[in-house]
């Protein structure tokens, strides 16, 4: 039976750089595995898209991308994987390992510590990669690297990856209320001026669960990612997007989330789930943008822009997000409430 110890670690996490060390320090406390297993639309829409799947499973090679707890190893080995390996770099492997040999997988399931780029797999080539990779906003903690990595150095050429399409999306919020309670604290604390904070605090895209009937604008795909041949290049883009006003109201700030489709068989409906708000809660709830202007906005009211997003060069786990934007009101005083600006982000 392997065991899994700190001594067994393909990474020397001394090694590592500080944001490295912090990243995986992170993982190392159960309350964030806590969190993920108890997010049932995101552990069962593996699990499903796994049972639904036993054809692709049956008697193949399974690679589990950042294991965590064991929790998608099991499902695989559970389901008909011939051999499952589970990697990940943070102590939880330590518990994965215990919690494997109570359920009975020590055979079936290998647990290997380290960083996937460091570890050596017991194969050369492996038929499926199950990972779950996703971040805040999809692409925060670019653990996707990671994934691709591992699908270019280890995954058959028709093998599969578990979920293999993500696509991120955008429409507009009236959130004034918050918005600018979370802005005019700073106006007067304590009888002093704090206004610089304000820009700081902008610049901070906010994670929070945002009820759908805030949003007063269309909503738009703005990228889709398919994991079988997207690039690490392509995780670095500048993309057009056009939303229009659903309503008389005011538009604060962009909302965006992530979509995720898994493999299925052609003429199947595959398994797929929405960190959206028109889906249920999950822990990655949605990203908020705020605007720098509040938009006063008329039904029909075009907003469109661009959004570039790329890997912070200083710690490259943070994004750097740019909205351009350009809102073009109609009407008599479309001309008044039209406006153009550029707001820059960093989700960190
Ligand atoms: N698969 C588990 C855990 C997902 S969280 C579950 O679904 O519950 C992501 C995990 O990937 C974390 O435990 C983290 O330590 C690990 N991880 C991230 N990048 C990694 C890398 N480069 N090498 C090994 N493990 C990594």
């Amino acid at each position: 039976m392997s065991k899994t110890t700190k001594q067994d670690s393909a990474t020397e996490k001394d090694k590592l750089s500080e944001f490295e060390q912090h990243y995986f320090n992170s993982y190392d406390h159960y309350g964030i595995h806590e969190e993920m297993l108890q997010d049932t639309v995101r552990t069962l829409s593996y699990r499903n898209a796994i049972v639904q799947n036993k054809d692709f499973f049956k008697d193949k090679i399974v690679l589990d991308v950042g294991c965590g707890t064991g929790i998608l190893s099991m499902f695989a080995a559970k389901n008909g994987a011939k051999h499952v390996i589970g990697v990940d770099m943070s102590s939880i492997i330590e518990m994965a390992q215990k919690i494997v040999d109570i359920n009975g997988f020590s055979d079936k399931i290998t647990l290997l510590r380290g960083k996937l780029e460091d570890v050596i797999l017991p194969y050369d080539k492996v038929d499926i990669i199950v990972s779950e990779w996703m971040g805040y906003f999809l692409l925060y903690e670019s653990m996707l690297d990671t994934v691709l990595y591992a699908r270019d150095h280890y995954l058959k050429p028709d093998g599969l990856i578990f979920p293999d399409k993500c696509s991120i999306h955008i429409a507009g919020l009236e959130d004034s209320e918050y918005k600018h309670q979370k802005l005019d604290y700073w106006q007067d604390v304590y009888g002093f001026d704090y206004t610089p904070f304000v820009p700081v605090i902008m610049a901070e895209p906010i994670v929070d669960t945002v009820e759908s009937s805030l949003i007063n604008t269309t909503r738009t795909k703005i990228i889709e990612f398919d994991l079988n041949t997207v690039t690490l290049e392509d995780l670095s883009f500048k993309v057009p997007f056009k939303i229009q006003a659903k309503r008389q109201d005011t538009i604060n700030g962009l909302i965006t989330w992530f979509d995720n489709v898994f493999p299925a068989p052609k003429g199947r409906k595959p398994v797929e789930f929405s960190t959206g708000p028109y889906a249920p809660y999950t822990h990655w709830k949605q990203t908020v943008f705020y605007l720098e202007d509040d938009l006063e906005c008329e039904k029909g009211d075009v907003l469109e822009g661009t959004l570039t997003c790329a890997p912070n060069k200083r710690n490259n786990r943070d994004l750097d997000v740019n909205i351009k934007y350009n809102f073009k009101a109609g009407g008599v005083d479309g001309e008044q409430r039209s406006v153009k600006n550029e707001n820059q982000y960093l989700m960190h």
